[in-house]
């Protein structure tokens, strides 16, 4: 072999490993594009079609928790986790490192998250020392809290389902709210049983958990007014509300002033 061949040789050579390099980085985009896929559009799935006549529900009579509260409920500062996370209802500040981008003043200018609140619970993974277990909630079927009638389902992207369900009690009318859920399992229009399935806690890796409501209203739209921050707060949809409330007036900040009730108190009270 001379030196011409021996050259020749070597610029095969590193033709044969840039490509190898290459096809390698396109596989790994490849199969990061697929679990992406997966993970996002599959996995939080397909809604079911709407029912052409809205069914009938059974009277609301007793009600129960979405989720096992011995196994599941919401981060207790100090006692869940190190930290001073508190995703209890009317709590202010609930998590930690998200930007306010729901709410914005009457200058247009956003509300930062730590000033809004909290008009729901959010429920995670909990072990038996009632510590928060990362990603444990995720895929947990998630149940009506009473009987009644799904009136509302939306997609929230990244962040999975929120769906609504009507329930006629004796004396009212109130409706739960199950935000951040996968893989739902009834239609809008449907009756529903309580305790029956509904979807799965979405997986939002460490922070998958049920953010779940129990309200006197349908939609935000009639209760908000155009002037005030509720109003001002449609980031995830109007008729869904975004979860929390804030308001430049105190009167109105908090979320008993709008017509969120106390999930876990209402359900405790109305178990039997
Ligand atoms: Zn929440």
């Amino acid at each position: 072999m001379n030196q011409w061949h021996r050259y020749k040789g070597l610029i095969t050579l590193k033709r044969i490993v840039v490509s190898l390099v290459v096809l390698g980085l396109l596989g790994t985009a490849a199969l990061w594009g697929l679990w992406r896929y997966r993970r996002g559009t599959r996995w939080a799935g397909v809604v079911p079609t709407p029912l052409p006549v809205t069914q009938v529900p059974g009277l609301a009579d007793r009600f129960d928790f979405p989720l096992d509260p011995t196994r599941f409920g919401p981060y207790l500062p100090y006692i869940s986790s190190p930290f001073a996370i508190d995703t209890r209802f009317g709590v202010q500040n609930p998590g930690v490192g998200q930007e306010g981008k729901c709410f914005v003043d009457r200058q247009g200018k956003a509300v930062p998250f730590a000033q809004l609140y909290h008009a729901g619970e959010d429920w995670f993974g909990l072990n038996s020392n009632g510590q928060i277990q990362g990603r444990a909630a995720a895929g947990e079927p998630v149940r009506a809290v009473a009987n009644g009638v799904v009136t509302w389902i939306q997609a929230l992207g990244n962040a999975g389902y929120v769906l609504i369900i009507e329930h006629t009690t004796l004396t009212d009318t109130v409706w739960s709210v199950y935000w951040h859920i996968a893989d739902i399992q009834v239609a809008q229009g449907e009756a529903v049983t309580l305790g029956q399935p509904l979807a799965r806690v979405h997986d939002q890796g460490f922070n998958s958990h049920l953010h779940w409501e129990i309200r006197t209203f349908a939609d935000a739209q009639e209760i908000f007014p155009d002037d005030s921050a509720g109003g001002r707060g449609r980031c995830n949809g109007y008729v869904a509300g975004v979860g929390y409330t804030w308001d430049d007036d105190p009167e109105r900040a908090k979320p008993e002033a709008w017509g969120y009730l106390h999930p876990s108190e209402f359900v405790t009270a109305h178990q039997e």
